[in-house]
């Protein structure tokens, strides 16, 4: 029988380092970490996500700004706004949920993010620097999974881990994150041929392919460790339930360790994206030090 990966106790812990940054932030420099959320529309699950990490954030210490703008949003009207919080001393962290109403184009916005206050990692100068290996600010969902992936093994190196899914925020970041603590990745997808079969000689699965229970007891060689990544939102007597990319109860009795859904990943991604939040702020202040003076100053 699999450990259970509790992402709730194990974000909690996160979350406490966190308030602890955030505190040491205050102190030292007199600056209160700060996150601005933009959301445009009215996407239940958009306006859900974005209440939670409302939520968290006030309860880490970390500031927040709400920006909630009408689905008809132009283009231009959004661009002004992660403008004007660009250059707003005051908001460390920048954050667009996605995603985005049709009229707008996603690649745009996220690249019109200053990439120090690029909260989510999205933005392709943080990508890159992802992929050179270099020290960023790394997408949340993959930087949680890799907190939960070193509860099982202190080191990856050697392990063979596959992650099903190559999109941008999860897929590819996550294969780079796992490179880069020297593991063999193999990275599966849509159309990549006897999926299962490559599944079952990995040591750690990875699914992040937004498909209800595809992985199963079949896909899992016994002892391997399992990701769910997974949300896939149903209707069970009128409540929503939230299910994942493992069939969980078929999983279960053959993994070595396994993450539940709703209480695995999910928790992690938002102390995730906390803890990004203090980071890009002390790369600013480490960026412009003048910052931190001033801050110290103005506070005396
Ligand atoms: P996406 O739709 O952008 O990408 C899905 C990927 O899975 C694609 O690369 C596709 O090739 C692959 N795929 C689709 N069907 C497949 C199949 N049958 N076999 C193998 N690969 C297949 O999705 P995404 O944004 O990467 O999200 C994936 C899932 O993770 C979704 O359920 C999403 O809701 C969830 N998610 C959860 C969190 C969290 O915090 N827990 C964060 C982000 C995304």
């Amino acid at each position: 029988m699999a450990q259970l990966i509790d992402g709730k106790a194990l974000s909690a812990q996160v979350l406490q380092q966190v308030a602890a940054d955030v505190a040491l932030l205050k102190a030292e420099y007199g600056i209160v970490p700060t996150l601005a959320v933009v959301l445009v529309g009215e996407d239940p699950a958009s306006q859900v996500y974005v209440r939670n990490k409302l939520k968290r954030s006030a309860e880490a210490g970390i500031g927040s700004r709400e920006h909630r703008l009408n689905r008809d949003t132009t283009q231009q009207e959004l661009g002004q706004l992660i403008e004007a919080l660009n250059h707003d001393p005051e908001v460390h962290g920048i954050l667009v949920q996605l995603p985005l109403p049709s009229q707008l184009d996603e690649d745009v916005v996220i690249a019109s993010i200053h990439p120090d206050k690029d909260v989510d990692g999205f933005h392709p100068l943080n990508v890159g620097a992802l992929a050179a290996g270099r020290d960023t600010l790394v997408p949340c969902t993959p930087q949680g999974c890799m907190i939960m992936l070193n509860q099982v093994y202190p080191d990856l190196s050697g392990k063979h881990a596959v992650v099903v899914g190559r999109s941008n925020i999860v897929g590819k970041p996550m294969a780079m994150l796992l490179l880069q603590a020297n593991c063999t990745v193999t990275v599966v997808h849509s159309r990549t041929q006897n999926i299962a079969a490559v599944c079952r000689n990995a040591d750690i699965v990875i699914a992040a392919a937004g498909r209800m229970e595809l992985v199963d007891a079949d896909w899992i060689k016994p002892g391997a460790t399992v990701i769910d990544v997974g949300i896939n939102a149903i209707e069970v007597d009128g409540k929503r339930k939230l299910i994942g990319d493992v069939a969980f109860d078929s999983v279960f009795p053959v993994a070595g360790a396994i993450t539940p859904v709703p209480g695995g990943v999910g928790p992690m991604t938002i102390a995730c994206l906390l803890l990004n939040t203090t980071r890009a702020l002390k790369r600013q202040l480490t960026a412009h030090p003048d910052k931190a003076s001033v801050a110290v100053a103005a506070n005396g």
